[in-house]
């Protein structure tokens, strides 16, 4: 090596081992050194017990993956580069042309959208049933049917569904039923034990709380069964949908914390959420653990009348134009206005339910969702009645 460039790539220095500090460090990788051409014959990753390409795991993705699997209370852990990804990765693993998939009526826009498209070009159809109704559900299933979308609560709409008995229902036909469980994060409940039934598959859009940043896209999908986990695995490589070192690294870092900043959003959920009950602009709140909103019974079997998300939708009074809440929204300070949620700042997003959901939705003034941030519950609400009464 007389070459001062070829030293610098290939100097021999080695920090001691036994570093260790509270964070991991992180391992970034597409290329994978191997020992020998008999290490790179031998190579095993599927199970955790080797390195091959960047795509198929480092000891960053692994932590990640293990870390997910106790939250979930799962075995094995795939993931993806965005819940949506996450979404995608399962139905193209589980389902091939003439097979039909059920999603419920109120399903994460993009996973309809996706349903609608490029499902349907390759030949896989689905109905959406409706979320609310278990009976719809078995009603829908048929020979077809390889693969049963839950979702708890609705996106946007925060219906929550009876899970139990949907599963009861698809597990007496035989089908594999994967949760959507972005809103309960591995906290609200436990998707792989709920009142004697389990899910199959459960996908996370870890963008949301795991991440807790607003500057991270992941998913994960979690199962407890090895065939199904090898299947989608399987997939995955194929479609090289790996994720990077560092938003691994940044999900690993905001992981010790999830559990607080969960029961912080939920507590001012909750505490908006009820003063938006008091106030005459809005005629429905829904947030699966206040009284009256759609599918508290259920939020309470299956929660334990514990946990909620920092999420919560108000229905405004059909007085109110479009325009008029689209003021309102942007009156908002605090409040800002995007897409997704689980960071620190409280975010607001006014919805054309109708349009998304057909002639089913009861109301016709307009619904504005709020996620809340990590803010102070006063600020907060003094943010929202002063762009009342802007209204
Ligand atoms: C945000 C979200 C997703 C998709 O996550 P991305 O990482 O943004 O692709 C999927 N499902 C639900 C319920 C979500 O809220």
């Amino acid at each position: 090596m007389s070459d001062k460039t070829t030293r610098l790539i290939h100097h021999p220095y080695q920090p001691p081992a036994g570093f260790s500090a509270p964070q991991p460090g992180v391992f970034k990788a597409s290329t994978v050194i191997f020992p020998s051409v008999a290490a790179m014959h031998t190579r095993e990753w599927r199970n955790k017990s080797g390195y091959t390409y960047g795509l198929h795991g480092t000891p960053t993705t692994f932590m990640l993956e293990e870390r997910l699997c106790a939250l979930e209370g799962g075995l094995r852990c795939v993931l993806a580069c965005s819940g949506l990804s996450a979404i995608a990765l399962v139905n193209m693993a589980l389902l091939k042309t003439g097979d039909e998939m059920l999603i419920p009526d109120n399903v994460y826009g993009p996973s309809k959208a996706l349903a609608e498209g490029e499902l349907l070009a390759w030949g896989i159809s689905h109905q959406r049933y409706e979320a609310m109704s278990p009976s719809d559900l078995a009603a829908r299933i048929s020979s077809k049917t390889r693969l049963v979308w839950l979702e708890a609560p609705g996106s946007v709409t925060m219906e929550f569904p009876d899970l139990i008995e949907m599963l009861r229902i698809c597990h007496a036909r035989g089908l594999i039923c994967a949760l959507d469980n972005t809103w309960g994060a591995g906290l609200a409940f436990n998707a792989f034990d709920l009142g004697g039934e389990s899910v199959d598959i459960s996908v996370q859009a870890l963008t949301k709380y795991p991440s807790g940043g607003g500057d991270v896209l992941m998913g994960s999908i979690i199962t407890r069964n090895e065939a199904l986990h090898a299947r989608i695995q399987g997939t995955h490589m194929r479609m090289g949908m790996g994720v990077g070192g560092n938003d691994a690294e940044v999900v690993l870092r905001s992981l010790p914390s999830l559990a607080l900043r969960y029961a912080a959003h939920d507590r001012c959920a909750r505490a908006l959420a009820r003063w938006f009950q008091s106030r005459p602009e809005v005629v429905q709140v829904l947030h699966p653990a206040l009284e009256g909103s759609p599918g508290h019974a259920s939020w309470k079997s299956v929660c334990g009348g514990g946990q909620a998300a920092g999420l919560f939708s108000v229905v405004f009074h059909e007085r109110f134009s479009v325009p008029e809440v689209e003021r309102f929204c942007d009156s908002l300070g605090l409040f800002k206005l995007g897409y997704s949620w689980g960071g620190p700042i409280s975010l607001v997003v006014p919805y054309n339910v109708a349009s998304m959901r057909g002639p089913a939705w009861p109301y016709k003034g307009v619904l504005v969702r709020f996620s809340t941030g990590l803010e102070a519950v006063d600020d907060l609400q003094a943010d929202l009645a002063q762009a009342l009464d802007r209204l």
